[in-house]
């Protein structure tokens, strides 16, 4: 089985070798390349339109209001950003130097990764594959991109604009099972980065993976993203704005709530609110809404199915399997012990847990630590700054949810399980450049003070370094 796992056909390990000759021919470092390849993206992308609306609802139900907001649009705007900046990024950074090496000068350089691979989950499978790679070949270098096998429509629309564009060994689409490909490629072939997307679990595999040929790595990984509600929150708005990203992509989101924690005094209310507003947004029926999405596969349809037997229904719990569909669910009476509460959700379900103090809910929190992203609902500035304050997370909304990864001047990733480095904007640059520090000394300049004997100078040499 691992032999089988570890063969990799010989052309692809021919493909891997053309990629790594094409990018030492340094064609891919010139910033008039960069942008040639980044607007032929961008044209392909805008022609295949229908296709990338057509796929996303194959998939994942998806309407094409949504898409733009979370897929192609967004890439859309991602890209326009990087067109807008690429050259400033690019130019090479001088930085002050210090007493001690004066008058030498000292500066940082961008330099390009060499080929790296992109590997990409099923929930946005358009964006979280599109977008790395732009900031990839803004930075000059090659790659091979993997998509999901699970959300196949999308991929071969994916793999169509790809090759349209670009040439196999600047630019690598390799589909397929992702537990025979991925090893294959890395157990044969040195990548210089492998950026990965998807659950934490899988994310440890690849990390293993790349430690044994030290290649450096970024996590997008999951978890468990706790919504906190305090006492003095608008909750009207707070149940707007939970309700639209928690059941978006029928809950299939990384940043998504995973829970909601709300002060008791306002739990009724709240309740009420989002029943209102799912109803308003997904009609009686959200299985026939076209505001509403479908459980990618009948796989990660039991796994949430399975989440409705525990607590107490308070909203929702219809489902279909033919169709894939689970109604957004609003559930209570839930205890940390039990899976709802350890595992990330990721569907549309949403437990809420009420508390009294910050205390108490900040060891609910502590159960899942380091969450993707940490949302407060407060009318308070000194109540968010404590919240914010205690709950280490790879990012945070105040009175709001998930939005804040749609900025591309914000870096987008997690800490510890829920991942490591970030991207997005001028961050997906830096995420595929080395930083390269130069020093340049005159000759003109050399004090004997540097050069043994160093007996006798170490009253100057404090006064220097200190
Ligand atoms: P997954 O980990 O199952 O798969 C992701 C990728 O890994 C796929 O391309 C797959 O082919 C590949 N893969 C699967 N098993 C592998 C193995 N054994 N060895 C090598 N590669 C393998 O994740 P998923 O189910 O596609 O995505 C859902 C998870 O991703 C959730 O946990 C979600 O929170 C997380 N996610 C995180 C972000 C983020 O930006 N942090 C975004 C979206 C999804």
């Amino acid at each position: 089985m691992l032999t089988k796992r570890l063969s990799m056909p010989a052309d692809i390990l021919a493909n891997l070798t053309a990629l790594r000759q094409f990018f030492d021919t340094g064609i891919t470092k010139a910033y008039a390349y960069r942008k040639q390849q980044i607007l032929a993206f961008k044209n392909a992308v805008i022609a295949h339109e229908q296709e990338i609306y057509d796929a996303l609802y194959a998939d994942l139900k998806k309407s094409k209001e949504e898409c733009w907001v979370t897929e192609n649009g967004f890439f859309l705007a991602e890209l326009n950003d990087t067109l807008s900046n690429l050259k400033k990024w690019m130019e090479t950074e001088n930085v002050s130097t210090n007493l001690l090496n004066l008058p030498s000068s000292s500066r940082v350089m961008r330099e390009p990764l060499g080929v790296v691979l992109i590997i990409g989950p099923w929930n946005y499978p358009l964006q979280l594959l599109f977008t790395p790679l732009l900031g990839a070949i803004a930075a000059g270098n090659c790659a091979v991109i993997k998509p999901s096998e699970f959300a196949p429509a999308t991929a071969s629309v994916m793999q169509k604009i790809i090759e349209s564009v670009f040439p196999k060994e600047y630019i690598l689409f390799v589909p397929g099972d992702g537990v025979t490909v991925i090893p294959a490629m890395m157990h044969h072939f040195t990548f210089d980065h492998v950026f990965y997307t998807g659950s934490t679990a899988v994310g440890k595999i690849i990390y293993k993976m790349a430690a044994e040929r030290l290649v450096p790595v970024t996590l997008e990984l999951g978890g468990k993203s706790p919504c906190v509600v305090e006492s003095d929150a608008n909750i009207a708005i707070a149940a707007k704005r939970i309700v639209m990203t928690k059941f978006s992509n029928a809950g299939q989101m990384c940043v998504a709530p995973d829970y909601v924690l709300v002060h008791s005094s306002q739990k009724e209310k709240l309740v009420e609110a989002m029943k209102m507003r799912i109803r308003e947004y997904f009609g009686a029926n959200p299985e026939q809404s076209d505001n509403y999405g479908k459980i990618i596969n009948e796989k990660q349809f039991d796994r949430v199915v399975s989440y409705l037997s525990q607590g107490n229904i308070l909203y929702g719990s219809r489902y279909n399997k033919q169709s894939l569909f689970i109604e957004p669910t609003l559930i209570d009476g839930i205890s940390i012990d039990m899976s709802i509460m350890k595992e990330e959700i990721f569907g549309p379900i949403l437990p809420i847990v009420s508390f009294e103090t910050m205390e108490e809910a900040l060891a609910i929190i502590a159960y899942n630590p380091n969450p993707l992203a940490f949302y407060i609902f407060t009318a308070n500035t000194d109540t968010e700054k404590q919240w914010l304050a205690a709950v280490p997370s790879g990012g945070a909304c105040v009175n709001n949810a998930s939005w804040h990864l749609t900025n591309p001047e914000l870096p987008f990733g997690g800490r510890g399980f829920s991942g490591s480095g970030a991207y997005h904007g001028r961050y997906s640059f830096e995420t595929f450049s080395h930083r390269k520090a130069v020093m340049k000394t005159p000759t003109w300049f050399d004090p004997a003070l540097k050069y043994p004997p160093l007996k006798g100078k170490l009253r100057i040499f404090k006064m220097i370094i200190r």
